[in-house]
């Protein structure tokens, strides 16, 4: 079963996916991960990105696409959770052309829905590991010990893209080009709208009733 998880952020996309990896083992593939790590190892991919996710715009597609494949070559067979993947209708016709090459299929488009209101807390009191793979809030989900991850004991970070302005341009990217996802999803017939409000293990659970 292949799923993702599309919504603005904030929305719990990163926070879903380590549960879903934790209970259910599949393999997480996350856009915004990948494009981290390669601006960690300085690529000439990571050069690229950081121009665009610095200011809170998205990266081209034709980047965004080229990288994703291999990810999913790399799996090789594995379920796999897109998470932040796609998030125009041209990556998602470009994943569609992806899924036929391969043989997979998106059983579950996860859409979660959370109010605006909500997004701008969440993302300014945001901390994580330097990897993205264990994400709290400073108010929401706080760590045992402030500033140290429960489950590796490496300190916390503040994404750099977790500023004010940086959020402003990242969800106004959302509605102009990830929104209209949700139609599109509609109409392939494997939308599912998902309550993103209430504990992160309340959203878990409404997840895994489909799965
Ligand atoms: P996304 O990956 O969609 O950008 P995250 O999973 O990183 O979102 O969550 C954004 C912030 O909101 C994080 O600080 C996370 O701890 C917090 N968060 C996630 N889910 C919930 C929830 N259900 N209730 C309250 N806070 C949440
Ligand atoms: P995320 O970690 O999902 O919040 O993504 C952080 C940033 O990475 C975004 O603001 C974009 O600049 C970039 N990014 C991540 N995924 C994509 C994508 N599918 N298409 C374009 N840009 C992306």
């Amino acid at each position: 079963m292949n799923i993702l998880l599309f919504g603005p952020p904030g929305a719990g996309k990163g926070t879903q996916s380590a549960m879903l990896v934790e209970k259910k083992g599949m393999a997480h593939i996350s856009t915004g991960d990948l494009f981290r790590s390669a601006i960690k190892n300085e690529t000439s991919l990571g050069l690229e990105a950081k121009k665009y996710m610095d200011k809170g715009d998205l990266v081209p597609d034709s980047v965004t696409v080229g990288m994703v494949e291999e990810e999913l070559v790399r799996q090789n067979g594995k379920d796999i959770i897109l998470d932040g993947f796609p998030r125009t209708v041209p990556q998602a016709e470009a994943l569609n052309v992806l899924l036929d090459k391969y043989e997979m299929k998106i059983d579950n488009a996860f859409f979660l829905e959370v109010p605006n209101e909500l997004l701008m807390k969440r993302l300014t009191g945001r901390r994580m590991t330097a990897d993205g793979k264990h994400v709290y809030h400073l108010e929401f989900n706080p760590p045992k010990t402030p500033g140290v991850c429960d489950i590796t004991g490496e300190p916390l970070i503040q994404r750099k893209d977790d500023q004010e302005d940086v959020i402003a341009n990242r969800l106004k990217a959302y509605e102009e080009s990830t929104r209209p996802l949700k139609d599109f999803y509609k109409e392939q017939g494997n939308l599912r709208v998902i309550d993103g409000t209430g504990e992160p293990k309340d959203v878990f659970e409404r997840i895994v009733d489909y799965l």
